[in-house]
């Protein structure tokens, strides 16, 4: 049985991790030089880190136990850490349920109301009602129009730009499940954690123990074609060479669906209709001395350019840093935006007045290097029936799989529900994949 994966991201890897077995020959087909997609690596000169910033959550079960199959339990490290929002040129913690709850620029009722509002969308369980309305709308009919200005909006500007307007309710439903699973309920206080050496340590493994799993990784290998075979099985072209695969998953971006395949091998519809994603431009700053003491600050100011900072040197010791303080500032926008192409300089000038209009402790002289990391096709944007709009697994031909982060129609993009998307496809679709094969040996728990 052979199988292509396309894709050499988080959720092609953990497919290729599971499918595994040694009557099985699996070749991952991944377009960059490096494995690993959005939670890829990056060489900051003086140590390697990953590109965006990645934490992991006590509750992710599902990416915990590839790590453990990984053999790499003994790499996580945990640590408390802190949330804050900046509004009105003050920096609030929001770290504990306490202080969310205290939250100074709200008076009694608007606290209240926001207590209420959580309380509320936590205890909803059918999210396709949420789809039907702005998240913008939802909030305010909740909460009130002050809770949402002084509380909800920077979270929304953080998360999605000024995307957030078209966004459904569905966003701020997802979120909020995760942010109180960070919530150790003994503690009352999030804790965050890592693999050392960071996600490379996690791609590595992969690179490592692969091979000998029939699994090839194939890098610096674009797909572009994918078409069916007329004696059953899919077709794959690439260097310009046609492959047969008797199964093929995609993993990549809608938009590379729609440029790559053959339009018999999915619904027209769902193909034309598309989805948005949301890019993202970072500024990576090392200093000298801690720019922040919050792992998560959402930003709501006009005059600031970024959307978060994310103190990862509040998470991750500074030995995996070089000694240096590690900051990410993320702004998310549209994947077409301009800012997305400014140039790197453009990018700096801009984000480091805001760096200095909010931690005036930091100067020149204390900035140690900066890098700008950018995406393209990060996070689809949940739009009004979202649901509607999204590839299907299964496909119009039964030996072609789409799966990928388009399809979280209830879920936040995190790695954990990468790969629990991948379990709940092996278990939908095994049988289907592998045919006469025996199915129990490819789920490795
Ligand atoms: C700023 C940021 C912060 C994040 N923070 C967190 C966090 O704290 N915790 C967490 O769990 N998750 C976090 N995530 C999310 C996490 O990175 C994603 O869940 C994950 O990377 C998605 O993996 P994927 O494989 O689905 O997609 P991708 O990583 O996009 O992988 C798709 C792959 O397909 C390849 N490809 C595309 N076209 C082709 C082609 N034609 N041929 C071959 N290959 C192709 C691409 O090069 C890419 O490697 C964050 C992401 C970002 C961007």
């Amino acid at each position: 049985m052979k199988i292509g994966i396309i894709g050499g991201g988080f959720m092609g890897l953990v497919l290729a991790q599971k499918l595994a077995a040694p009557s099985r020959s699996i070749k991952v087909f991944e377009q960059d030089a490096q494995i690993g997609g959005l939670a890829t690596y990056h060489d900051y000169k003086s140590f390697i880190w990953d590109r965006f910033y990645h934490v992991i959550l006590p509750g992710d079960a599902y990416l915990l136990q590839v790590i453990k199959d990984l053999g790499l339990e003994d790499k996580l490290r945990w640590k408390k850490t802190y949330t804050g929002v900046y509004v009105d040129k003050h920096f609030y913690s929001v770290s504990n349920n306490k202080e969310f709850l205290l939250f100074p620029p709200l008076n009694l009722i608007q606290k209240f109301r926001l207590a209420f509002t959580i309380l509320y969308a936590s205890r909803i369980r059918d999210w396709r009602e949420m789809e039907k309305i702005k998240v913008e709308d939802w909030l305010i009919r909740v909460g009130g129009k002050k809770t949402y200005e002084k509380f909800w909006k920077p979270l929304l500007l953080a998360k999605l730009g000024d995307s957030y307007k078209h966004a459904s309710a569905v966003f701020i439903w997802t979120y909020i499940k995760r942010l109180f699973e960070a919530r150790n309920s003994s503690a009352h206080q999030e804790q965050m954690g890592y693999v050392e050496g960071g996600y490379k340590t996690i791609f590595n493994r992969m690179e490592e123990i692969f091979p000998e799993q029939g699994v090839e990784l194939l890098k610096e290998t674009s797909v572009q074609q994918i078409r069916p075979a007329e004696e059953g099985g899919i077709f794959i072209t690439h260097d310009g060479v046609e492959e047969h695969f008797d199964k093929v998953i995609f993993t990549a971006p809608v938009n590379v669906l729609q440029k790559v395949v053959d339009t018999s091998l999915i619904a027209i519809d769902n193909a034309n209709k598309g989805v948005e994603y949301l890019g993202v431009v970072c500024m990576i700053l090392l200093t000298r001395k801690p720019l922040t003491d919050f792992y998560v600050l959402n930003i709501a100011d006009d005059q600031i350019p970024f959307t978060g900072v994310i103190g990862i040197s509040t998470l991750v010791d500074t030995r995996e840093t070089a000694g240096h303080y590690m900051t990410y500032l993320p702004k998310y926008i549209i994947s077409d935006d301009p800012i997305l192409r400014k140039s790197d300089d453009e990018i700096k000038t801009w984000f480091l007045e805001g760096v200095y209009k909010m931690y005036p402790h930091i100067h020149e002289e204390d900035i140690v290097d900066i890098f700008i990391n950018r995406a393209f096709k990060v996070q689809p944007l949940q739009v009004l029936n979202y649901s509607t709009l999204i590839p299907k697994t299964k496909t119009l031909h039964p030996d072609f799989f789409v799966l990928n982060t388009s399809q979280f129609v209830n879920d936040t993009l995190n790695n954990n529900a990468v790969a629990r998307h991948v379990s709940q496809f092996l278990d939908n679709y095994a049988a289907e994949i592998l045919q006469n094969q025996l199915t129990e040996s490819i789920i490795q728990q």
